[in-house]
């Protein structure tokens, strides 16, 4: 089978790099941070928003997809771009991080993993095998194989046996994907996942096994999962030195503008995160003068006083401080949207600088001017609140 190629550098700044991903449902300028819509919906937004918002890639999530609406139903709907009126390209993930999330309702075997439902606490088992073909009924433009990502305090013991197992489910999912054929018109890529934890030499064990195939990219797991930001820092930068330079490097659940720079700066090409919808869910909002709470009584009279002036969201266009001071207070349901409107317009603009400033060969001077108000102490005019 031959491998498309889906990726092109276009500029490197340092280690920084500045791409493009092409792929069937549109071309995707990298570095890239892609929204997570977990149910077929980005929280609180509809189809007409991620357009207007400019978002260039989607992530779904396998796990909350097939227990609901579930599989058969979305590929007879067409796959997820169609069920939910998502035009461009999209990633799912393996449903391996939330099946490993369920703790004691999960059962590990080399097999899959048994799990039970969340929901209904129903039976299930997934294999690198029906991961694939979930997805293949998903219809994504970037899949993932099935992994097991081990939490962040696992000891060197249990990191060796688990990368060497999720190594055998790549070459799995690598036979399945090889085997099978895409359900909705357009081919699909699949990524393996590099694991090994906080250890370096485990995490070249896991780059080892599985760059012994050819992949069309390739994903990093198991950081940001309880591990200190050091070992984060870390284990990124060995993986930006050893990972070919040819493939797209997507870091898997990461993070905060500050860890998204900071990666980007360690030849990180694609990132996906929770953090910017969870946190406008809760008030927390990111703006170009820090986070700020938009729930602070300070803000009861910032009347004309946009969230952040640099920001062009509908949000930042139509409403003051204050009103939605109001909104985030008496919990009305348009705050929450509001609020994740400019949330992820602020990460989308964030990779936007980001990508200009590598082809303009400046970037560490804009990770400095942005982040600075991330570094700066409470009351030095970001307003230190907490991401939740
Ligand atoms: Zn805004």
């Amino acid at each position: 089978m031959e491998l498309a190629r889906i990726f092109e550098l276009e500029a490197r700044d340092g280690r920084a790099r500045a791409g493009r991903l092409i792929l069937p449902h549109g071309e995707v300028p990298t570095p890239v941070f892609m929204p997570v819509g977990t149910r077929a919906s980005v929280k609180t937004l509809d189809c007409r928003d991620l357009q207007e918002l400019e978002i260039s890639m989607l992530l779904g999530n396998s796990y909350h997809l097939y227990l609901r609406p579930g599989i058969e139903l979305l590929t007879r709907a067409g796959g997820l771009h169609a069920f939910m009126r998502w035009p461009g390209p999209l990633l799912t993930d393996s449903g391996g991080f939330q099946v490993f999330s369920l703790g004691d309702l999960r059962k590990l075997r080399e097999e899959g993993a048994d799990f039970r439902s969340h929901l209904d606490g129903s039976r299930h088992l997934f294999t690198p095998e029906s991961v694939v073909d979930i997805q293949r009924g998903l219809g994504s433009d970037v899949m993932m194989q099935l992994d097991e990502c081990p939490p962040g305090t696992c000891s060197e013991e249990y990191a060796a046996a688990s990368l060497e197992r999720s190594a055998r489910w790549a070459v799995r999912a690598r036979r399945a994907w090889e085997e099978s054929r895409p359900l909705h018109g357009h081919p699909q890529a699949l990524f393996p996942i590099v694991q090994g934890g906080v250890y370096d030499d485990q995490r070249r064990r896991s780059m080892d096994l599985l760059l012994q195939q050819d992949w069309p990219g390739v994903a990093i797991g198991g950081l940001s999962v309880g591990e200190g930001k050091p070992d984060m820092r870390r284990i990124t930068d060995l993986c930006g030195r050893e990972l070919p330079a040819g493939l797209p490097r997507y870091l898997m659940g990461v993070g905060t503008p500050e860890d998204i720079l900071e990666s980007v700066a360690l030849g990180i090409d694609m990132f996906d995160c929770v953090l910017p919808t969870r946190n406008a869910r809760k008030g927390t909002l990111f703006t170009s003068q820090g986070r700020y709470s938009a729930r602070s009584a300070r803000h009861s009279e910032s009347f004309d006083q946009p969230v952040d002036p640099a920001c062009d969201c509908f949000t930042c266009r139509h409403y003051d401080r204050a009103q939605l001071r109001h909104l985030f207070h008496v919990e009305e349901f348009s705050a929450m949207r509001l609020g994740t409107l400019h949330n992820l317009r602020y990460f989308l603009q964030l990779m936007e600088g980001a990508r200009q400033a590598i082809r303009a060969g400046c970037y560490a001077a804009y990770v400095e001017q942005t982040l600075a108000p991330y570094h700066r102490p409470k009351g030095g005019g970001a307003e230190g609140a907490a991401a939740s």
